[in-house]
């Protein structure tokens, strides 16, 4: 099949979209720029192309063994992926596991806290609004998705923490939240854009204890942070 570069259909933060001659494949060329949740402006981290691709071609693999639709088809170079074409909801949904971070800072749950049941938020992809939480009824009135379809994307979501959870804890590793964003194609709702360092929070573990600060994101540590990740992670990049 060939998978030349066709037009650039999406400039991102983090990644390109191209279309290529195949009318539902897409080129997503990760770029070396991070935005991990608490890395603040983007911070350029050394090779967070490759280890990006390399990483959501994990993940997205792991989901698919266990029946979990995605976008992805299959690895292309270093630090791209060939991906179905979606129709993306303008929504993205975040699994808590743990609380940290702005999840603590709204309901005053200290960072660590095992939540007795991961929770799901949704979050309107509306950069002028900033990303608002919505509530599904929000969603469903702003007709950014149906009832049945949220209810379809949070199984899914449940389902993919399960898997990612148990996958993690094999490499001594929390998972404490991450997002995922949906798309429609022929198949139904599938899980598209990335699964990687920046949308993915882990935690260390050590004799059983967890690490909250073990890889830290921020300016002066995320590119230590990544490689270190990464290799634990252990997928060929
Ligand atoms: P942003 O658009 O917020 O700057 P990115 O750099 O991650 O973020 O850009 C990727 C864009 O591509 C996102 O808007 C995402 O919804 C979209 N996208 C991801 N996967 C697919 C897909 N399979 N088909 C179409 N669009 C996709």
């Amino acid at each position: 099949m060939d998978f030349r570069k066709g037009k650039l259909l999406h400039d991102g933060k983090t990644k390109r979209l191209y279309a290529t001659p195949s009318e539902d494949r897409l080129i997503a060329a990760f770029k070396d720029e991070a935005r991990f949740y608490d890395a603040g402006d983007p911070a350029v981290v050394k090779n967070r192309g490759r280890y990006a691709a390399a990483v959501s071609t994990a993940l997205f693999r792991l989901l698919e063994n266990y029946h979990i639709p995605t976008h992805f088809v299959h690895p292309y170079k270093a630090n791209e992926v060939i991906v179905q074409k979606l129709e993306m909801f303008s929504i993205s949904a975040v699994i808590w596991n743990f609380a940290s971070s702005h999840f603590s800072k709204r309901y005053g749950t200290e960072k660590g806290t095992l939540l007795e049941a991961p929770i799901i938020e949704w979050y309107w992809k509306n950069p002028k609004q900033h990303h608002p939480m919505i509530s599904t009824d929000h969603a469903i009135t702003f007709s950014l998705a149906k009832e049945n379809e949220l209810a379809e994307m949070a199984h899914t979501a449940k389902k993919a923490n399960a898997v990612l959870k148990s996958f993690f804890e094999r490499r001594s590793l929390v998972l404490a939240d991450f997002r995922l964003e949906f798309g429609r194609c022929e198949r139904g709702i599938v899980i598209g854009d990335e699964l990687t360092l920046d949308t993915c929070r882990l935690w260390s573990t050590v004799n059983g204890q967890i690490d909250t600060n073990r890889f830290r994101f921020d300016r002066a540590h995320i590119q230590q942070s990544y490689v270190e990740l990464f290799e634990k992670i252990g997928v060929q990049s």
